[in-house]
């Protein structure tokens, strides 16, 4: 027997990890996060927190610091590249259903958020790992620049390329979902009057996509079909962005003049295929290390913050850490794995190429919009964290 988890090391200092070491000290566990980055800095792009996260938040007493940071108000719709609406759900609607606000929210604010709350004592910078071992007693984890760090259980929360994951279950290359993602913040005047008017715009291989993240900022992505490690325009990202999506409706072209070249990233998407175990022994996985997904659902955050409030309850209630581990990836794993299939599934449909095949999705999702989409957004959004 393992004994119960009195103290724990945390690989990786995103969403997932600062989340997680909050949520076990709250339940008296000892957690303390390593980061590889020199800095806690997170990417200048908004995120969706839906009502599932929010609510997983509340548990941590943080919902009311991320509504106050972000832009609660999120409903909206899906539309055609020339406007048309074929589904739409107001923020009151969303909300009456599933039991709290859901958000956009800039992801500085959200860290800035979690950083706070933890301490940033609590997170140790520049500490890449390299390895683990463990024993009955405990877990040993390695450094690249020769430091070791021992605790009772080892969460892998190290991102889509982790570490603690390629350990665990071997080295897999991530898979590539066929299109890339173009991100951006911009300030704009009218940006409070748009909170209940998030939209995301289908075409045929290419989508945009608009949220209100608060403090008068707008945040957007534009999605299109490349092969992978496609580079930039040579005049630019701000310039082929606008190329692309030049006849959409409006404020599309003019939310990307509006946008600088430099707050516009670029991401090929990748996810990686469902794993049929996320533990062994003393050591465990979380958020994108155990269900990297692409984000055509703005899920992946919102599933590492769940994870990070079941992971603490299960360690605080048993008396073994390692079965502990093994009741989070029994209470997770199936709901997470449904998600990022469901986010892989959804992707290829907004992405569909063909305009015959176009034409036709978005028909079904004009007469049957609400119809499709409301049991995927009960069982996501429904969701409480237990
Ligand atoms: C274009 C795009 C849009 C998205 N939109 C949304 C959205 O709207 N809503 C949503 O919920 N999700 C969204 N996501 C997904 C979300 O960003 C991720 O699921 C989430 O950030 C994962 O958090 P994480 O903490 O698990 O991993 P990460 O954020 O990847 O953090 C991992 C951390 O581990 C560190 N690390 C890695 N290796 C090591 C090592 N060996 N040693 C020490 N440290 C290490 C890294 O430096 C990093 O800080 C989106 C993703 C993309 C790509």
């Amino acid at each position: 027997m393992a004994g119960k988890a009195k103290t724990a090391i945390i690989i990786g200092g995103g969403i997932g990890g600062l989340t997680t070491a909050i949520a076990l000290r709250r339940k008296g566990i000892e957690a303390a996060v390593y980061e590889r980055a020199p800095e806690i800095r997170e990417v200048g792009a908004g995120l969706t927190l839906w009502a599932n996260a929010v609510k997983a938040l509340g548990k941590l007493g943080l919902a009311e610091a991320v509504k106050a940071a972000g832009a609660p108000g999120m409903g909206g719709s899906i539309r055609t590249w020339q406007g048309d609406v074929l589904s739409s759900l107001t923020s009151e609607e969303l909300e009456r259903r599933y039991g709290a606000a859901n958000l956009g929210i800039h992801r500085a604010d959200l860290q800035r958020i979690l950083l706070d709350r933890l301490g940033e004592e609590v997170v140790h910078l520049g500490a890449t790992c390299s390895g683990f071992s463990q024993d009955e007693d405990g877990v040993t984890v390695r450094f690249e620049d020769g430091r070791e760090a021992r605790a009772d259980v080892l969460i892998g929360a190290d991102g889509i390329h982790s570490t603690v994951r390629a350990q665990l279950f071997g080295k897999e290359k991530p898979r590539y979902s066929g299109y890339t993602a173009w991100r951006g913040v911009v300030e704009l005047p009218d940006a409070g009057q748009r909170a209940n008017a998030a939209f995301e715009t289908w075409g045929c291989g290419q989508r945009f996509g608009h949220v209100t993240i608060g403090q008068g900022r707008v945040y957007w992505f534009a999605v299109r079909n490349t092969r992978p490690g496609e580079t930039d325009a040579p005049q630019g990202r701000q310039a082929e962005v606008g190329r692309l999506f030049a006849d959409w409706h409006a404020p599309i072209p003019a939310l990307i003049a509006a946008t600088a070249e430099a707050a516009i990233l670029r991401n090929d998407i990748y996810d990686r295929e469902p794993l049929k175990r996320w533990s062994e022994g003393r050591v465990t996985l979380l958020g994108d290390a155990a269900h990297a997904m692409t984000p055509n659902l703005g899920q992946g955050a919102c599933q590492a913050i769940e994870d990070a409030v079941v992971l603490a309850n299960r360690l605080a209630e048993r008396d073994d850490a390692a079965q502990a581990l093994l009741a989070y990836e029994m209470a997770r794993i199936q709901r997470a794995n449904l998600i990022v299939t469901q986010s892989w599934r959804i992707g290829r449909v907004a992405q569909w190429g063909n305009p015959l095949a176009c034409a036709v999705r978005n028909t079904l999702f004009k007469t049957l919009g609400g119809a499709l989409q409301g049991p995927q957004l009960n069982f996501i959004l429904g969701y409480e964290v237990r």
